[in-house]
């Protein structure tokens, strides 16, 4: 049987969200008493943070007090966040949030038993209003630490981002004895790619090559900028017979596409240098042995791969 769904836009104008902040309109509210207490106590404690997380776990907390609910769901495309808090199956009820200014993403209930009655809609409704600026504020946060761990040319991770998750993948793969691999890439004489093309037709070439490393990879967000067009991929729970694997899946993906930029077809390829972690080695020596090991690849020819941890067997 199909799941009965209710899907509603709240269109949040001035007015409205100021008759639920401002003081006077609470006090008419006193025929419902307990749904004004709630909402008072909501506004209030909702702005303890401004952690988009946080916020909808207060509210999950707080509103099914007032209406019974198994779970809620929330999703902002753009910002590219999804939190689902208890059982998101039954019977739904939606909500596009949309103010003058932003759209807020969708927010939904969920009910296992019976669906949600009208004056339950209704109580929802009210109390989603609360949510409104706190949520514009989380989200804006949201998107200030995104933007402060994200190179701005390419949409990659930069060197901050890319020390921290290094450090936690790095902590997790020693505690859990994983294997933990790196890929240092860089494009080859991409000097000579500005030179011919310009460097507009670079600009395009790096945000391409990102976008397909990308697409190739497990996860998108293990991908940094290292510096002007070296990159570096990092594969967690990965050892030096996946890693080469990968890598070569990143070199024929970059090698078989050609990029087009105003009518000309710009032609890349990528050295990669590989390093898989080995016990009692640091963070450092695995990013300097992926470092050599690309040195390597330069050196050998371009457009090829070399595992580190080979180098070493083979120079020994
Ligand atoms: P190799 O194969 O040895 O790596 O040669 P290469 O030409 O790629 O290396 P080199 O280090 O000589 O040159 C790197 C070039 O990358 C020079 C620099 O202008 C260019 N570059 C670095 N950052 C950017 C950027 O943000 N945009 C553009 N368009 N070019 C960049
Ligand atoms: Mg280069
Ligand atoms: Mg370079």
């Amino acid at each position: 049987m199909a799941t009965p769904m209710t899907a509603r836009i709240l269109d949040f104008d001035t007015n409205k969200l100021n008759s639920v902040y401002g003081r006077s309109s609470l006090k008419k509210q006193n025929t419902q008493r307990s749904v004004s207490q709630l909402i008072t106590r909501l506004s209030s404690v909702l702005q303890t943070s401004i952690e988009l997380a946080e916020i909808l776990h207060i509210f999950n907390e707080e509103v099914r007090q007032i209406v019974p609910f198994d779970g809620l769901a929330y999703q902002h495309q753009a910002n590219r966040y999804e939190n689902a808090i208890g059982k998101t199956n039954g019977h739904s009820s939606s909500y596009r949030l949309q103010t003058p200014d932003d759209h807020l993403g969708e927010l939904s209930f969920h009910r296992k038993k019976a669906r949600f009655t009208e004056a339950e809609l209704e109580t929802l409704e009210r109390l989603i209003v609360s949510l409104i600026y706190p949520l514009r504020n989380g989200l804006r946060y949201q998107e200030a630490v995104k933007s402060a761990l994200t190179d701005a040319l390419t949409g990659a991770g930069n060197r901050i981002s890319m020390e921290n998750v290094m450090t936690r993948e790095f902590d997790l793969a020693s505690r859990y004895h994983q294997s933990l691999s790196i890929l240092m890439i860089d494009l080859d004489h991409f000097k000579h790619v500005n030179d011919q093309y310009g460097h507009a037709a670079g600009d395009y070439v790096l945000k391409s090559v990102v976008h397909s490393l990308q697409a190739a990879s497990r996860c998108a967000d293990m991908t940094f900028r290292y510096g002007g067009e070296e990159f570096v991929v990092l594969l967690n729970k990965t050892d030096i017979a996946g890693s080469l694997i990968t890598a070569e899946r990143l070199r024929t993906t970059i090698a078989n596409l050609s990029f087009n930029f105003e009518n000309q077809e710009i032609p890349v390829t990528l050295s990669i240098g590989a390093a898989t972690l080995v016990p009692g080695e640091s963070k450092e020596t695995l990013l300097d042995k992926a470092d050599k090991a690309l040195y390597h690849s330069k050196e050998t020819g371009r457009n090829r791969i070399t595992h580190a941890n080979q180098l070493l067997v083979a120079e020994v």
